[in-house]
C-alpha cells in the first residue's frame, strides 16, 4: 500500500470500522474476511497468527550463502519441465546483476504455467551448491509485479494466519499489517499499570504488535503470556461471578446432621458405605450445615457409588421436613432411580413423586399440586422438573445426576427465580465422566469439588477387548456361551434403524437383534431404545434386573446409570462412532458385581481420533486416566459440559502448559469479585465489557448481563 493511503486509513480508523472501508480490501477479500469472523478492524487486530515462520533477509544472489535459508530476488531467465528421471521437475533460472540460482521443483511441474521468463520472482529456500552453481530445491516463492513491490526484504519473524478459501494468507496478513499502526494506539488495557507491571505482563497493545510483527522469539512469548492470561482470567471471572451468584442467592436452610439423622439413613442402605463415600458424605454435611447455599460437584467414576450418597443428603433434607429434589438426564435413569429409592425407603413416611414427560397432564398436574403444598417429600425427575409451572413447598436439597448431560443453564434454573426471602436449596451435581483437575479448576470453579475415591468392595476389573467387525461371529457366539452359563449381557448399537452399514456391518438395533436370533437362538432378548414409551419400557427394564431377561438390545439410552449388578457382558457394535466419555460410561454398565465381566468392542477404526480412544479403552477402566486422554485427543472445548461454560474461549491458553498462569488468574479473579460483586464501578467498566463480550451468555443466568 502507499504512503498516501497509510496516511488517509490513521486518519480516518476506528477499532470499529467496517473491513469494506479499508482502502487495501477488494470485493473479493469481503467474503472471506466475513467467513473468519473479521468484519471490522479490531477483529483484525484480534485475529492471531497460529504460527511464526522465519524469514531470511534478501540478498545479492552471488552473497547467497549454501547450505542455510536463503531469500533471493532476480529475473526469471530461463524455465525447463523435465519428465525424465523418477521424479518430474520443474526448473527456473533466477539472475539478478550479481549472478544466478537454480530453483527445482519436484511434482510440480504444473508451474510451467505459471512461472515465465521475464517474470520477477522472490524465493526462499535452502540454497545448496551444487556443479555448476547454486541451487534450492522447492523454494516458496512469490510473483513481484511492478506496482507493489515491497523493495529488499530484510530478515524477520512472519505470522501466518489462520484463513478459509479464497484468502491466501501473504494477502490476510497485508489486510492485517495495512490496519496495525493506525488500530493499535486505539487499544485499551482493561489490566492497569500497576497490575501489569507487578506480573510483567506487557500491554495489551504491546501483546497484539508483538503477535503480528513480533521482533524476535521473546517478543512472541510475551505476548503469548498476556493474551493466555487473558483468557484464563475472563473465563475465572465468569466463573467466580456465577458462585458468587449462587452462593449470593439468598440463604439456604441450615441444616445439622445430628447422629440420630445419620444413623437412621444408614440403616436403611443395604450396604455400608465405602470409606470414599463415608468422606464425601461428610463433606456434604458440612455444606448442609451452613445456611449458604451449597454448589457441589461430585465426582466418582462409574459404579462407585454416587446415588447412596446423595440420598444421604435428600434424606437430610426430608428430616428437617423440607423437600429434596433428584434431577436425571434421562427418563430412564429417573425410573430407575425413582424405584431404587422407594425400594430402599419401603415402609418409611417419606413420601416420593416421579416427575417426567411422560406422565398425562392430569397426573402431572396432580403431582405439581403436591409439591407445591409440600405433600411430597422427596421428588424424582427429569428436565420436567425445571419447567416454570413447577413449584415447591421448600425446596432444600437439589440433586442433579449425570451433571455433564446439563448445561450450565440448567444447573442455575433450579436456584433461581424464587420468591423473596425464600430459601434457596443446596445444590449437589454429580457426575461420572471425570473432569480432569485443570478443567475442572478453571470451568467448575463456581462449585466446591469432592472426589468418591474407590470402589464398593468385591469389584473385579473389566477385561475390555476390541475386535474387528469380520470377528463379529464369534462375538455373538461368545455372548451366547456366557449367557447359557446364567450370565447376562448388553448389545449397544448406534441406532434404532440406521440402514446398512458399512463393511456390511448391523448398524442399528434391527439388525443387532436379527444377528442374536441367528448367534443365539437360545437367548431370551429384549429390545430397549428411545422411542419406547415408558410402559413399553418399564417392565423391560424389570424383567432385565429380575433376570428374566438375558440380552438387552439396546441404543445408548441405557449409557448413563443404568445398574444392573448380573450384567456381565457389554457388547458395543461399532464403538469407533462413540466418543471416549460415552464409552467408558457404556462400559460402566457391567463390572458393577462381584462376577467378573467383559466389554468387547467392535469396531473399524475410521479416523486417528477414533482409534486413539479404542486405544485408551483398551488400556484402562479408570475414569480419571480416560478424561486426561479425552482432553488430550479432544481439546477442552469439546468436553462436553465444558462448552457451556466457557472452555471453549480458550483459544490461546492451554490448562496444561499455562498451569502457573491459570492459578495466577483464579486468585485475581477471585480477588477482583470480592472486592468488587459483579465488576461494578467505573474502574471495572472495561473489563467488565470484556467479560460480558466473551461470557455474557453464563453469565446472564447469574443475572450480570
Ligand atoms: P454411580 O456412582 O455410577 O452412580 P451407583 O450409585 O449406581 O454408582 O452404585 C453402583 C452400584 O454399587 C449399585 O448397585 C449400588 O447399590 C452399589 N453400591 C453403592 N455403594 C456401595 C457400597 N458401599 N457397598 C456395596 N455396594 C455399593
Ligand atoms: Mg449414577
Amino acid at each position: 500500500m502507499s504512503i498516501l493511503q497509510s496516511v488517509t486509513v490513521s486518519q480516518s480508523i476506528e477499532l470499529t470500522t467496517p473491513v469494506d472501508r479499508l482502502p487495501i480490501v477488494q470485493q473479493r477479500d469481503i467474503g472471506p474476511l466475513i467467513t473468519l469472523g473479521l468484519t471490522n478492524v479490531g477483529r483484525l487486530v484480534a485475529h492471531l497468527p497460529h504460527r511464526h515462520e522465519h524469514e531470511a533477509g534478501e540478498d545479492d544472489i552471488a552473497e547467497l550463502p549454501a547450505g542455510r535459508v536463503v531469500t533471493a530476488r532476480g529475473i526469471v531467465s530461463d524455465t525447463r519441465v523435465s519428465n525424465f528421471g523418477r521424479r518430474p521437475k520443474f526448473e527456473a533460472k533466477i539472475e539478478d546483476d550479481t549472478g544466478f540460482v537454480k530453483c527445482v521443483w519436484f511434482n510440480q511441474t504444473y508451474l510451467h504455467r505459471k512461472i515465465h521468463p521475464e517474470m520477477t520472482l522472490r524465493v526462499q529456500g535452502k540454497a545448496k551448491r551444487v556443479e555448476g552453481g547454486l541451487q534450492i530445491s522447492n523454494p516458496q516463492w512469490e510473483l513481484l509485479t511492478d506496482g507493489d513491490d515491497p523493495g529488499r526484504r530484510s530478515e524477520r519473524i512472519r505470522p501466518v494466519y489462520p484463513t478459509t478459501e479464497g484468502l491466501d494468507a501473504r494477502r490476510l496478513e497485508s489486510i492485517i499489517a495495512s490496519v496495525l499502526d493506525a488500530a493499535l494506539p486505539l487499544i485499551e488495557d482493561h489490566l492497569d499499570d500497576a497490575y501489569r507491571s507487578e506480573r510483567e505482563f506487557v500491554t495489551l497493545a504491546d501483546a497484539y504488535r508483538s503477535m503480528h510483527r513480533p521482533r524476535s522469539e521473546d517478543d512472541i512469548r510475551a505476548a503469548r503470556r498476556r493474551l493466555a492470561f487473558d483468557e484464563l482470567l475472563l473465563l475465572q471471572l465468569a466463573v467466580q461471578v456465577r458462585r458468587q451468584a449462587l452462593r449470593g442467592a439468598g440463604k439456604a436452610a441450615a441444616m445439622p446432621t445430628t447422629e440420630a439423622i445419620t444413623r437412621r439413613v444408614r440403616a436403611r442402605l443395604p450396604f455400608t458405605l465405602t470409606p470414599g463415600q463415608e468422606k464425601v458424605a461428610g463433606e456434604i454435611a458440612k455444606d448442609l450445615e451452613q445456611d449458604i447455599p451449597a454448589c457441589r460437584l461430585i465426582q466418582g467414576d462409574v459404579g462407585s457409588g454416587k446415588t447412596a450418597v446423595a440420598l444421604a443428603a435428600m434424606l437430610t433434607g426430608v428430616a428437617y421436613k423440607h423437600q429434596a429434589a433428584l434431577l436425571a438426564p434421562t427418563e430412564l435413569l429417573a425410573e430407575q432411580h425413582f424405584a431404587g429409592i422407594r425400594e430402599i425407603l419401603r415402609d418409611s413416611k417419606v413420601t416420593m413423586a416421579l416427575v417426567t414427560g411422560s406422565a398425562s397432564s392430569a397426573e402431572r398436574a396432580a403431582v405439581h399440586e403436591r409439591l407445591a403444598t409440600g405433600a411430597v417429600n422427596l421428588v424424582v425427575g427429569t428436565h420436567a422438573l425445571l419447567s416454570e409451572s413447577v413449584k415447591f413447598k421448600l425446596l432444600a436439597v437439589v440433586v442433579i445426576d449425570e451433571q455433564h448431560r446439563f448445561g450450565v443453564a440448567q444447573r442455575a434454573a433450579l436456584s433461581a427465580e424464587r420468591e423473596p426471602g425464600a430459601l434457596a436449596p443446596h445444590t449437589l451435581v454429580m457426575t461420572a465422566t471425570p473432569i480432569p483437575r485443570t478443567l475442572a479448576m478453571s470451568v467448575y470453579g463456581d462449585l466446591d469439588v469432592s472426589v468418591i475415591e474407590g470402589l464398593p468392595p468385591g469389584r473385579t476389573p473389566i477385561k475390555t477387548t476390541r475386535v474387528s467387525v469380520p470377528m463379529r461371529e464369534q462375538v455373538y457366539a461368545h455372548l451366547a456361551k456366557r449367557v447359557a452359563d446364567g450370565e447376562q449381557a448388553y448389545v449397544v448399537a448406534p441406532a434404532i434403524d440406521g440402514g446398512d452399514g458399512e463393511n456390511g456391518a448391523p448398524m442399528d438395533l434391527a439388525r443387532t437383534l436379527e444377528q442374536l436370533r441367528v448367534s443365539a437362538p437360545e437367548a431370551r432378548v429384549a429390545a430397549l431404545h428411545g422411542r419406547m414409551s415408558r410402559e413399553e419400557r418399564e417392565p423391560v427394564m424389570a424383567r432385565f434386573r429380575a433376570g428374566e431377561i438375558d440380552v438387552l438390545a439396546a441404543t445408548t439410552v441405557i449409557e448413563v446409570g443404568v445398574d444392573v449388578p448380573n450384567a456381565t457382558l457389554m457388547v458395543i457394535e461399532h464403538a469407533e462412532r462413540f466418543g471416549l466419555a460415552q464409552l467408558h460410561q457404556l462400559r460402566g454398565r457391567v463390572g458393577r458385581g462381584s462376577k467378573a465381566s467383559s466389554c468387547v468392542l467392535i469396531a473399524e477404526a475410521t479416523t486417528p481420533e477414533a482409534e486413539a480412544r479404542l486405544k485408551a479403552m483398551t488400556e484402562t477402566t479408570d475414569g480419571f486416566v480416560l478424561a486426561e486422554r479425552d482432553l488430550a485427543i479432544r481439546g477442552p472445548g469439546e468436553i462436553a459440559g465444558a462448552q457451556q461454560a466457557g472452555a471453549s474461549a480458550l483459544k490461546l491458553a492451554d490448562l496444561e502448559r499455562d498451569r502457573e498462569l491459570l492459578m495466577m488468574a483464579r486468585r485475581d479473579a477471585a480477588a477482583m469479585i470480592d472486592a468488587a460483586p459483579r465488576l461494578v464501578g467505573p474502574e471495572h467498566a472495561l473489563l467488565r465489557r470484556r467479560l460480558l463480550k466473551a461470557h455474557g451468555e453464563t453469565l446472564a443466568l447469574a443475572g450480570m448481563a
